[in-house]
């Protein structure tokens, strides 16, 4: 356990839900001063904050100390755009995509936009939070879960939509690499569900390897790549 005393436990758990409210509101991602000052504290508080949230996987840093990953948010092209009423996200991977209208409490439907990786063909959906969307596209996931914090932003980077199976063997052919798991759009948008349930709010919890296998299985996703 990290040494840190009770003030500094609260100030990191501000400095988290800061981040997230602040991607959740404008789709951009704060920088160290702003962070300091909607927390009361000082730069190098924040920037500590931020290295220990970053080991907690609670974040993804840079080697400048910008944030480029707050599941299920980006500050970098992953992809997707996700188009809200008033705010445009980069949409992370399929998955975190998928999340947004779940997870933002104003925006319950947003345009999520792609293009295939094999073909380059562009699609879009409009996923809402009540009902997945239509569409026979295929989403492919490369890294198992086992191995998605490996390189995080390789793993979201490789977990694309694609037309159809002949582009993701195209695309797994083309770019010799080997098959990890195919869901078709309703799964996505119920892995997407409640994955993220509860991260724009002070306290959330990480599920622990046990708990998220037990979600995959909940959604229909078995096997060893899903960990279960
Ligand atoms: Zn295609
Ligand atoms: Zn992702």
């Amino acid at each position: 356990m990290p040494m840190i005393d009770d003030n500094g436990a609260i100030t990191r758990e501000n400095v988290r839900v800061a981040v997230y409210r602040t991607l959740a509101h404008s789709g951009l991602a704060p920088d160290i001063e702003s962070l300091a000052a909607s927390v009361e504290a000082s730069p190098d508080e924040v920037r500590a904050h931020l290295h220990e949230l970053a080991d907690a996987r609670h974040l993804v840093i840079d080697d400048d100390d910008n944030i480029v990953l707050a599941h299920p948010f980006s500050a970098i092209p992953m992809g997707f755009s996700v188009m809200g009423r008033e705010t445009l996200w980069w949409g992370g991977c399929a998955w975190d995509s998928f999340a947004l209208p779940h997870l933002l409490p104003d925006e319950p439907e947003v345009l999520v936009a792609t293009t295939c990786p094999a073909c380059s063909r562009p699609h879009a959906w409009t996923v809402s939070r009540l009902h997945p969307p239509d569409g026979a596209q295929v989403a492919h996931f490369l890294v198992p879960v086992a191995e998605i914090w490996d390189d995080v932003i390789r793993t979201c980077k490789h977990q694309r939509i694609f037309c159809d199976e002949s582009c993701v063997d195209d695309w797994l052919s083309s770019s010799g690499n080997r098959r990890g798991a195919v869901l078709d759009l309703a799964t996505l948008w119920r892995l997407s569900e409640r994955w993220y349930q509860g991260r724009l709010d002070h306290g959330y919890q990480r599920r622990d390897p046990t708990t998220a296998a037990a979600y995959f299985r909940e959604v229909g996703l078995t096997g060893p790549f899903w960990g279960n």
